[in-house]
């Protein structure tokens, strides 16, 4: 299987292109296998060493997302990182996000909102593909 990158390694700094082709089914089979060993909520393309912007958060492909808008409450919330092992961090985070993005075949665009500790989760995700570890905490 496939490593997950950890921290500091500088990889995990790098900011992918939109992708602009369907991701290779590859990729995707090394996403759902690492999520599913290490009982994953989230996990993005670049943990792996992917340049895609690609995450996979509670079982959902998310191509090229796009935060378009936060609301709701910033609040404290525990969170992990597989490639930070054995830590955990608060970081306060917006409760409601509006998220915007392509499934893997780039065929369909979605616009969805979501609350909550999956809210969490993709922004973190996301962060991620802007080679932003833990909200820039290091
Ligand atoms: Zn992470």
């Amino acid at each position: 299987m496939v490593n997950i990158i950890t921290y500091p390694d500088k990889r995990l700094k790098s900011i992918p292109h939109v992708c602009r082709a369907p991701v290779p089914q590859e990729i995707l089979d090394d996403l759902l296998a690492v999520s599913k060993e290490n009982n994953a909520l989230g996990l993005a393309a670049t943990q792996l060493g992917y340049n895609y912007r690609l995450i996979l958060v509670l079982g959902i492909f998310m191509v090229n997302p796009e935060i378009r808008s936060y609301a709701g409450n910033r609040v404290p919330c525990k969170e992990c990182c597989l490639s930070i092992p054995g830590k955990e961090f608060t970081i306060v985070r917006n409760t409601r996000i509006i998220v915007r993005y392509q499934t893997t075949d780039l065929e369909t665009m979605y616009e969805q909102k979501y609350g909550g500790r999956i809210s969490g989760i993709i922004q973190h995700e996301v962060d991620h593909l802007q080679g932003i570890l833990i909200n820039g905490q290091i």
